[in-house]
């Protein structure tokens, strides 16, 4: 049950991820167009001019600092009852996976779900005289407006499956109902069908977000669109049971119950889809209708986190849209009210990418 007050003055956070010219652009010689202004969270193309909460990379501030000074609060939250969401948001290319650390190969220890994993074991490390914690983790894609489970057991024995007729090949669960996004009675929103992984140890867990990028990567025979249209989420929950010192009470309490409490939240890590246009991913009818099925989802959580961030509406009790999309129903109790969000929207410098790249400065300008 999350505390009464709210965490922080403002709840959604936003930070500009800056990567440094990749091999690609250098080869078509690229120019790097982007600036940040000196000892300021400011970001300047051309005459434009954006300021962020935080701005890391090239001249900002360095990457390394980015989990310390965002992520890392949500983290301690979460043991106090508070959900959270993390939300990797640019174009396909401009670092949104090696920022988050979903990816197969790349992020290694320094992305942030892997801090975020490091993070949370050396914590219940320290309160393992106090509490008794229980981990559960999931991993979906959003693509097409449909749920996809990245640690669906089948998935995973794809490789060495062999059909009736023996050929080798992924298993179908015949007749497996869709995952369904459900709202209990009290707002807690949970994911009807998708695989739930109890975890004990980081090994585990890490596991699991190897497991999911790996399903994701493959899941499609046109590996590299899919996984550029399709938002992926990496939930991990935290249930803790707090002994509570009798003492403290003055009298020892019959109700053994009475001296527990029990506190449980989660924290959701989102790869976002590419936020390019759909006019660029091609002109086929089939791509075009993944194009408006993503722009769905993407445009839900502009406007949800721009209904959120501002406060004048927020206090005249604006309707917050989150039924617009699988992507914000999904997240709706862990966005806004009690909860802590941090936008991370990544950019390249490169001067092709310029419309691209201020497309995301001026998104992630209307979440502040
Ligand atoms: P996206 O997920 O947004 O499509 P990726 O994370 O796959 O983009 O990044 C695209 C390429 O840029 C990858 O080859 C990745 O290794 C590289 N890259 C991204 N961010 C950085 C960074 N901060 N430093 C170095 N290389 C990076
Ligand atoms: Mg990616």
């Amino acid at each position: 049950m999350p505390m009464e007050t709210a965490p922080d003055d403002c709840c959604v956070k936003v930070a500009v991820h800056v990567r440094p010219l990749i091999g690609d652009e250098r080869l078509q010689g690229c120019k790097d167009c982007v600036t940040v202004v000196p000892g300021k969270p400011q970001v300047q193309i051309g005459a434009h001019s954006f300021t962020f909460d935080h701005v890391y990379g090239i001249s900002g501030s360095p990457a390394s600092a980015m989990f310390d000074e965002c992520v890392a609060p949500l983290v301690d939250g979460l043991f106090q009852g508070y959900n959270a969401t993390v939300l990797a948001y640019g174009q396909t290319g401009s670092g949104k996976t090696y920022t988050m650390g979903t990816g197969y190969k790349d992020g290694g220890q320094t992305g942030i779900v892997p801090q975020v994993m490091n993070a949370l074991f050396r914590k219940i490390e320290t309160m393992r005289h106090e509490a008794e914690f229980q981990l559960h983790v999931s991993f979906i894609e959003i693509l097409k407006e449909e749920v996809r489970d990245l640690l669906e057991p089948t998935s995973m024995s794809k490789s060495e499956a062999v059909t009736p007729n023996g050929h080798v090949g992924k298993v179908v669960v015949p007749g497996k109902p869709p995952i369904q996004i459900r709202e209990s009675s009290n707002g807690v929103i949970t994911l009807a069908g998708s695989t739930e992984v109890g975890i004990s140890t980081l090994k585990e867990m890490a596991a699991c977000l190897e497991q999911g990028s790996l399903s994701r990567a493959t899941g499609s025979t046109n590996m590299n669109n899919q996984s550029s249209r399709s938002h992926a989420i990496f939930t991990i929950s935290l249930e803790q049971m707090r002994r509570l010192n009798p003492a403290f009470s003055g009298e020892v309490n019959p109700n053994e119950d009475m001296n527990e409490e029990y506190l449980c939240a989660k924290l959701h890590l989102v790869d976002l889809a590419g936020s390019e246009r759909a006019k660029r991913t091609g002109s086929d009818g089939l791509r075009f209708k993944e194009g408006v099925h993503i722009n769905k989802g993407l445009l839900a959580l502009g406007n949800v986190i721009s209904a959120l961030g501002d406060e004048k509406k927020r206090k005249e009790g604006i309707h917050v849209p989150y039924r617009d999309s699988k992507l914000t129903r999904l997240l709706q109790d862990s966005l806004g009210g009690n909860s802590r969000t941090v936008m991370i929207a990544c950019i390249s410098p490169a001067d092709i990418n310029v419309e691209e790249t201020l497309n995301t400065l001026k998104y992630a300008n209307r979440a502040r």
